[in-house]
């Protein structure tokens, strides 16, 4: 690979002796890697039904390697929303920002939502995702994502910052900032970075990360915990940034990251002092004294670990009464009255104008409907709002979205056509799987295939071709017919969308843009 020149003398000063094993990285193979969607299966049953072989990323929960030459993009799992492919060190910044469930977290800059998804999977049912994408184009892939990976409780937004943070002063718990940047940390996995690489685009990326950081700091509740990253290398896109905002934000702090539990790999950033010694242009930072432990912050490099270049920071909003910068029991303790008065403000607000409640008849139908087929999914029929005739599950933190562009403001569950109920896609994917029980397979017409039908759940085995046609959208004929009706067809236990049974036949309703090669 042939880097640009002055890239190589960047790095030659930056890593010194350790610049002849980075620059050999470049012509040693990737490795590619998948994060199991705990929202649907634990790591230990993605093992035990995994077609892949894999073998875990040491710092990324439910993160293991796979060889891509198995296609697991194109396998029926995926299409489950069983896993994300990621970018392995992709991983580590979702899971170093310490959000739990009831948490309310801001992805900012979120498309395609490798990160975002994570987050979903962290605050689980409770509490609130915002995943907001300033790009129009990149927006609806994250919201496709987010959608596959069956997360209810996210709003997806396709805002620039500085419009959010005029709306979300000291709103949320968490906020990752994965800024854009010069990508220096994936020539490896996307050549046209090379290509398009220069000092002045590096000098670009460092401003409008100076111009977006303190923003997403406003948008943090004091006590709050922000993660800053980047997928590049230089200085000045990342330990400087990070000097930039301490400088004028005292209330920020940074926390050290802790490098031992399959981080062992990890660099610490570089301090103030080795930084000055390397001949940085420090102009504007003070030295030698006031500078932060910069080296609270890590690098992930490519000749070091098992995946590309990142670079990860972990700040908290400074609260007073917490001393300690760690995860402070106050801090922890005050989360619970702060959730219950969020339930309370939840209550009372309205999140989509125009939206209102469903009528007593509508009610019926849809309460019946998620009887039968989403007994074990716990919706609170109080939280769900119609507008013409499409039917929303709104987060229980409700927000007012006026006046600001959003994809999403809460789960599309389904539309109501001349009184009658027909569930979506989003509904299919947010359902839990089929019970794990036993499974007698009965034989299709041609023996070639399987399936199991209790009337609810339609089962085919993960790799079966009667399944793979139903995902690229056809009509199945099915030898043992069964009660009429809607069914949630399944890749083993996990839903890939509805069909309708009637005479045997199943209509396909897995939309147009869901469906294989579109
Ligand atoms: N977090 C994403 C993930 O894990 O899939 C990747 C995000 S990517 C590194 C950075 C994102 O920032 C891009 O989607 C880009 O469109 C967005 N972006 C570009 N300019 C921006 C700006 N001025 N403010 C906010 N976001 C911006």
């Amino acid at each position: 690979m042939k880097l640009p020149d002055q890239f190589q003398e960047n790095m030659k000063r930056l890593l010194g002796e350790a610049y002849a094993p980075f620059a050999a990285s470049f012509d040693a193979g990737r490795r590619n890697a998948l994060r199991v969607n705990r929202l649907k299966l634990t790591s230990e049953q993605f093992e035990a039904v995994s077609p892949f072989a894999l073998e875990q990323v040491p710092w990324a929960q439910g993160g293991y390697y796979v060889d891509y030459r198995d296609y697991p993009g194109q396998h029926a799992f995926y299409r489950a929303g069983l896993y994300y492919l990621q970018e392995p060190s992709a991983m580590a910044p979702a899971q170093i920002l310490p959000a739990a469930p009831g948490d309310r977290v801001l992805d900012l800059c979120a498309a395609p939502g490798g990160k975002a998804t994570e987050l979903g999977v962290r605050i689980g049912g409770e509490g609130l995702l915002v995943a907001n994408e300033i790009s129009s184009s990149r927006v609806r892939a994250l919201k496709r994502n987010l959608e596959l990976f069956g997360i209810r409780n996210a709003i997806v937004t396709n805002e620039p910052p500085h419009r959010l943070q005029e709306r979300f002063l000291s709103f949320f718990d968490q906020v990752l900032v994965d800024a854009p940047c010069s990508g220096e940390g994936m020539f490896r996995k996307n050549p046209e970075a090379v290509a398009t690489w220069s000092l002045e685009k590096v000098k670009e990326c460092a401003a409008v990360q100076r111009e977006i950081l303190p923003l997403a700091a406003d948008m943090l509740r004091p006590g709050g915990y922000l993660v800053y990253s980047t997928c590049t290398f230089e200085p000045e896109e990342n330990e400087l940034a990070i000097w930039h905002l301490l400088l004028r934000r005292p209330d920020m702090e940074l926390v050290r990251i802790d490098c031992t539990q399959g981080r062992e790999s990890f660099a610490r950033a570089y301090s103030a002092g080795e930084l000055a010694e390397k001949g940085y242009d420090l102009q504007g930072y003070p030295l030698p004294s006031g500078s932060p432990d910069l080296t609270c912050a890590v690098r992930i490099w490519p000749h070091r670990s098992g995946g590309e270049g990142h670079f990860i920071a972990l700040l908290h909003r400074k609260e007073t009464g917490i001393a300690d910068c760690g995860l402070a029991q106050a801090d922890r303790g005050k989360k619970k009255e702060i959730r219950k008065g969020r339930k309370e403000q939840g209550k009372r607000a309205s999140a989509v104008s125009g939206s209102g409640s469903l009528s007593k008849t509508e009610l019926q139908i849809f309460s019946q409907f998620m009887a039968e087929y989403a007994p074990d999914l716990s919706i609170d029929l109080r939280r769900c709002e119609i507008r013409d005739a499409h039917v929303y599950l709104m987060p229980e933190d409700k927000l007012n979205l006026s006046g600001l562009q959003f994809l999403r403001a809460g789960l599309f569950l389904g539309t109501f056509k001349k009184n009658r109920f027909e569930p979506s896609q989003e509904l299919a994917m947010a359902l839990p799987p089929a019970p794990d029980k036993e499974r007698t397979p009965q034989t299709v017409p041609d023996g070639a295939d399987a399936y199991e039908d209790d009337g609810r759940y339609l089962r085919f085995p993960a790799d079966s071709d009667l399944l793979n046609a139903f995902l690229r959208g056809e009509t199945l004929r099915l030898k043992e017919g069964g009660r009429n009706g809607w069914r949630l067809v399944c890749a083993s236990r996990w839903p890939v969308g509805w069909g309708k049974l009637a005479a045997g036949v199943l209509k396909n309703h897995i939309p147009a843009g869901w469906r294989s090669g579109t």
